[in-house]
């Protein structure tokens, strides 16, 4: 084995355990063992290792699972950090990329300077590990689709040990499973083979900072324009407590302000213009606080991102999609967000609204706009009480709900929906023939029977 092995008691088993989990608030969860892994040899080691030792095999690449799903007890955890390769074909425009590689922080900038792209997360340090296994919404993704839907090709290592690609053609349950699964995968991906986009020529934003009051106005009037809009145009519009939002000459910051934060992806600056348009005249009914329209870059963006998510706090996470209409809807989120109250907490409103049918594989759940909160604090005495306030607020939502995204999700506090019925029983026939024993460790949740029952 080149890796390195951490058993449970040993000098440098907490660091290995811990050490590369986003979330300060770390679970009491306790593997039996952690594997640094150096190569997809050691992996295939790993796992017949604890075969041999009575263990599950829990797998960590970026670490930026909210809820922590690398840390399962009594398992082996093999943390992929050293699986960070990058290489690219020109022929075939296909980029291979490592587990452990961050979407925005290395892919991104690796892609851009051949003149290519690929929709990396919208915060730049995420493992593609766990995001293009459950999907992944990332940059320009009402276009491109989700992440996943880019996955070329993935090389795993099986429950038994063995080394295999899953493609198209190949091993086509797998391939299907490793586009929506998430931890329910069962194998261990090794290498993804990535097909890459043109990089866009131009990134626009569109910024308007409103009052909380105005959130039934701001509302009622996106979920009026979403259906028309470009799918180039991506609005979100988010409930922050951070300062650096537009703000008018003699106007103040409201405490919590709603920020309509578009972007557009465009070949030229006129068009960009020209694809936000309709937002041009602003909600009737509201009065905006400031407005800022102009050039902006992924960079900036994912810089913005990271701001809001900071290193060494402690966060609570859930989300829902929703059908339903702004005027259901404005109640709960004016609720949710008027009870804000840390200065990083946010929550958000994404216009999605799909249009197309997806393609054969396991994500199945999506709808018309997504609703994401996020509450981000240093306290541990608050754990508690705002793991409880998100999850309630979210339940709350969820009644008009579709089900979740499994990103932004902690089943051992809620449980929704988060794959369509029939994939789910697809899955479990997946999982059955890949690892009859239950190898891999699956769903983290508090009730295994509830798994994927709508909340
Ligand atoms: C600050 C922040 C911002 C985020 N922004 C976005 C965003 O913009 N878009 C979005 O879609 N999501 C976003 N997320 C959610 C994120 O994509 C998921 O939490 C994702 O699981 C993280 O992947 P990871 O590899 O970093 O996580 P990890 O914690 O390393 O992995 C999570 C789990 O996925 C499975 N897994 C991971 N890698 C493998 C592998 N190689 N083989 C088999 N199973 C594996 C395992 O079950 C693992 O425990 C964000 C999360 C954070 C913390």
């Amino acid at each position: 084995m080149n890796g390195r092995l951490y058993v449970r008691g040993e000098d440098g088993y907490e660091a290995a355990r811990v050490g590369r989990v986003f979330n300060a608030r770390r679970p009491d969860r306790y593997p039996a063992a952690v594997l640094l892994a150096a190569d997809a040899g050691d992996v295939a080691a790993g796992v017949r290792l604890a075969a041999e030792r009575g263990w599950t095999v829990a797998v960590r690449s970026g670490g930026h699972s909210w809820a922590a799903w690398s840390l399962h007890d009594d398992a082996l955890l093999i943390d992929l950090g050293r699986l960070d390769g990058l290489g690219y074909d020109p022929d075939t425009r296909v980029a291979t990329a490592g587990p452990a590689v961050p979407g925005g922080l290395r892919l991104a900038p690796f892609l851009a300077g051949l003149g290519r792209a690929f929709p990396g997360g919208h915060c730049p340090r995420v493992g593609l590990g766990g995001y293009l296994l459950q999907g992944g919404q990332g940059w320009n993704g009402r276009s491109v689709g989700w992440a996943c839907e880019s996955v070329a090709a993935v090389d795993v290592v099986t429950a038994g040990g063995e080394h295999v690609r899953a493609d198209a053609e190949h091993n086509a349950d797998l391939y299907w499973a490793a586009r929506g699964a998430g931890p329910g995968f069962p194998a261990v991906v090794t290498r993804f083979h990535l097909d890459t986009q043109p990089a866009a020529g131009r990134m626009w934003h569109d910024t308007w900072t409103f009052a909380p009051g105005d959130a039934a106005a701001v509302l009622a009037w996106l979920h009026e324009l979403l259906p028309g809009l470009d799918r180039r145009v991506e609005p979100v519009l988010a409930a922050t407590r951070l300062p650096a939002v537009p703000l008018d000459e003699g106007k103040d910051h409201p405490g919590t302000a709603l920020l309509l934060h578009t972007t557009v992806m465009a070949v030229a600056d006129d068009e960009a213009a020209r694809l936000l348009g309709p937002f041009d005249a602003g909600p009737p009914g509201a009065r905006a606080l400031g407005h800022a329209r102009g050039r902006t870059t992924i960079e900036a963006e994912n810089r913005a991102q990271a701001e809001q998510n900071p290193d060494g706090h402690r966060y609570a996470v859930d989300c829902t999609w929703s059908d339903a209409p702004a005027a259901v809807l404005a109640p709960e989120l004016s609720r949710l967000w008027s009870e804000l109250d840390t200065p990083h907490s946010f929550s958000i409103w994404y216009g999605w609204a799909p249009h197309r049918p997806l393609p054969d594989m396991a994500l199945t759940v999506e709808a018309n706009v997504y609703l994401a909160t996020y509450a981000i604090y240093t306290d541990p005495a608050d754990d508690e009480r705002y793991r409880t306030w998100v999850h309630e607020r979210t339940a709350a939502l969820a009644r008009h709900g579709a089900g979740v995204y499994l990103g932004d999700t902690d089943f051992t506090r809620r449980q929704d929906r988060f794959l369509s019925d029939a994939a789910y029983a697809r899955l479990q026939r997946v999982r059955d023939h890949w690892d009859p024993d239950g190898r891999i460790a699956s769903y983290l949740c508090h009730d295994p029977k509830a798994l994927n029952a709508h909340g």
